[in-house]
């Protein structure tokens, strides 16, 4: 089994264009409507991240360049991406984004187009100033997954600050912190200045080993059962449980796609080097007409398993257990009221217990 560490969309022309969160994600069948795609922009996996936490998979121990950017102009991804004919929610990760080259480049990009809107995951090292500025930012298509890494050279202070910049610009921001075991006991005080200023947090589970251990199964039972409190049945399954999906149906290459820096497309992020049919820049390249049988064995992200079906598990969002789209900002959104609204955690009461404890 690959074991890693948690991790964690055609184009119209803007006069027809419309906004994807007006017009819901989902179909009146269930899909999700937009085409989710992980944008590789600035390189694959974790290179050129400019932190170096100790249980990241990609090796970005050290500073790097912060050189590297896609091939090609902007002007031909564009095209690319437009040719797909999809409203589009990208996603834009691996490595620090927004010390990418050329972030801003992507940002006014999706911003020029309607029916297209943007998740950045960052560790918010960067000021995001132009971020605020942006087009992206006044219509309300950006959203912030801000990943705190205590141990991995993030300062509290600018991280905090950078969040109340986008919080003041009223973009739906989310934090998400990881229970690496030598941190699980901090979150407690990052949680207590996270709710006090109304900025919706969760936790992940940690993939991977520290101190000889493998990770989550050596997790205690009460911090496991507090992760079990905290997501839906599918994630518990295969986010925490981390059951084998090889073979289950999945909408990856179809509703959610992977493109590397040089437009190469893959299914998903757990199973990135499945590129299933040419180059995004060659203009026969067209997505999948139908599902996938998962060719990997860890569907680790949100994302993917909203796309991959479990005959035995719901794939609808019940009204009681949203959080397990925490990531999936755009959707929490409806749930939390965005930026400026209270957050509420409908499993508030397992959160405090779990903390009442650490006291
Ligand atoms: S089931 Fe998960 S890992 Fe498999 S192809 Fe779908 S999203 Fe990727």
């Amino acid at each position: 089994m690959r074991v890693e560490p948690d991790t964690f969309m055609n184009a119209q022309s803007a006069a027809s264009a419309i906004k994807p969160k007006d017009e819901g994600f989902r179909e009146s069948d269930g899909r999700l409507r937009q085409l989710f795609c992980f944008w590789q922009f600035n390189g694959d996996n974790t290179d050129f991240c400019n932190q170096h936490c100790p249980y990241c998979y990609g090796g970005s121990r050290a500073q790097k360049s912060l050189k590297h950017r896609w091939i090609g102009g902007i002007d031909k991804w564009t095209r690319a991406f437009e040719r797909l004919d999809r409203d589009i929610y990208f996603n834009l990760s691996y490595g620090e984004p927004m010390g990418g080259n050329g972030f801003y480049e992507v940002i006014d990009v999706i911003g020029d187009h309607m029916n297209w809107e943007c998740n950045i995951i960052t560790n918010l090292s960067y000021f995001p100033e132009r971020l605020l500025k942006s087009k992206l930012a006044k219509d309300r298509r950006v959203y912030v997954h801000a990943s705190w890494h205590p141990l991995g050279g993030g300062v509290w202070e600018e991280f905090t600050k950078h969040l109340l910049m986008l919080q003041d610009a009223d973009i739906p921001t989310m934090v998400m912190y990881l229970f690496y075991p030598p941190q699980i006991e901090r979150w407690r005080e990052y949680w207590k200045w996270l709710d006090a200023h109304n900025i919706r947090t969760c936790v992940r589970r940690f993939v991977g080993y520290y101190d000889g251990k493998l990770y989550p199964f050596v997790y205690s039972p009460e911090i496991r059962n507090f992760l079990y409190a905290i997501v839906q049945p599918k994630t518990r399954k295969y986010g925490i449980d981390l059951h084998d999906p090889h073979g289950n149906i999945c909408t990856a290459g179809k509703d959610m796609i992977l493109v590397h820096y040089d437009g190469s497309v893959g299914l998903c992020a757990d199973a990135p080097q499945t590129a299933f049919r040419f180059n995004l820049f060659d203009e026969h390249f067209r997505l999948r007409e139908g599902p996938v049988q998962c060719p990997t064995h860890l569907c680790g992200g949100d994302y993917g398993l909203l796309h991959m079906y479990d005959p035995k598990l719901p794939n609808e969002l019940p009204p009681d257990e949203p959080l397990w789209h925490d990531c999936f900002i755009a959707q929490t959104e409806k749930i939390t009221g965005g930026g400026k609204q209270p957050v509420i955690y409908p499993k508030r009461a397992e959160m405090e217990k779990w903390l009442r404890k650490l006291d």
